[in-house]
């Protein structure tokens, strides 16, 4: 999807009003689609406009990143909300604590390790499941097999997994991934579907989705 450069808010009224009329294709409320801003490689001031805009829910990929820049924001505007979306390793689980809600979790590793760091926290932190929905070796995820298992390591060590989350395979149709995690949430009872990213959140959201996770389509290309 073209963006162009100037104009973050006139681009978030847009996808806004995207999503309404998805959510009203999938009979969803509109209010059951959380718009994540992904903010990665993004700069305090590339982002400002839009929380003044009332854009609160954010999505960075990298621990160290959100930790330069996100303290400071969520102290200045303290309804942010921010999701990490991306790959976690289990030795940086320590910094965990910065984030609203975790969206990659992938293995019991990593749910050892986040059990833990939670109970340091004493918080919980919603997460969600990452399945590898296409099955690429080089994607992050749980095969889809091992999701059952996954959940159950998660239930033990007191993880609250709200969804499930997944990234389709590059430069195919992307719908029938969708609609597989779809049913795969329906199967565990599990309310949340985080999919869908600039190209392809409309479907998504027609085939369910919760949570969009969006950058390009709201920022322009990263540099
Ligand atoms: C970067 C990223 C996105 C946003 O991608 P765009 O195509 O720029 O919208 C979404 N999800 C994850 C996991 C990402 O890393």
């Amino acid at each position: 999807m073209q963006a162009t450069v100037e104009n973050p808010n006139q681009r978030l009224t847009e996808i806004k009003s995207q999503i309404t009329s998805s959510a009203r294709v999938a009979n969803t409320e509109i209010c059951q689609v959380n718009l994540i801003a992904v903010s990665k490689t993004r700069s305090i001031r590339e982002i400002e406009p839009l929380i003044k805009s009332g854009q609160l829910v954010f999505g960075e990929n990298r621990i160290e990143e959100a930790a330069e820049k996100w303290p400071e924001m969520k102290a200045r505007y303290p309804d942010i909300q921010l999701h990490l979306i991306g790959r976690l390793q289990s030795g940086k689980v320590g910094g965990v604590g910065l984030f609203d809600v975790i969206h990659t979790v992938d293995r019991p590793s990593l749910i050892k390790a986040l059990g833990k760091a939670m109970r340091d926290l004493g918080r919980q932190i919603p997460c969600f499941i990452q399945v590898n929905i296409g099955e690429e070796p080089q994607k992050g995820g749980c095969a889809i097999d091992a999701l059952p298992e996954m959940l159950e390591l998660a239930r033990k060590d007191n993880i609250d997994i709200i969804g499930l989350m997944c990234i389709p395979p590059v430069g195919v149709e992307p719908a029938p991934y969708f609609a597989l995690l779809a049913e795969l949430a329906a199967r565990h009872g599990l309310p949340n579907l985080s999919m869908g990213m600039s190209g392809d959140f409309e479907t998504a959201i027609m085939l369910g989705a919760t949570h969009v996770r969006i950058g390009t389509a709201l920022f322009g290309e990263r540099g």
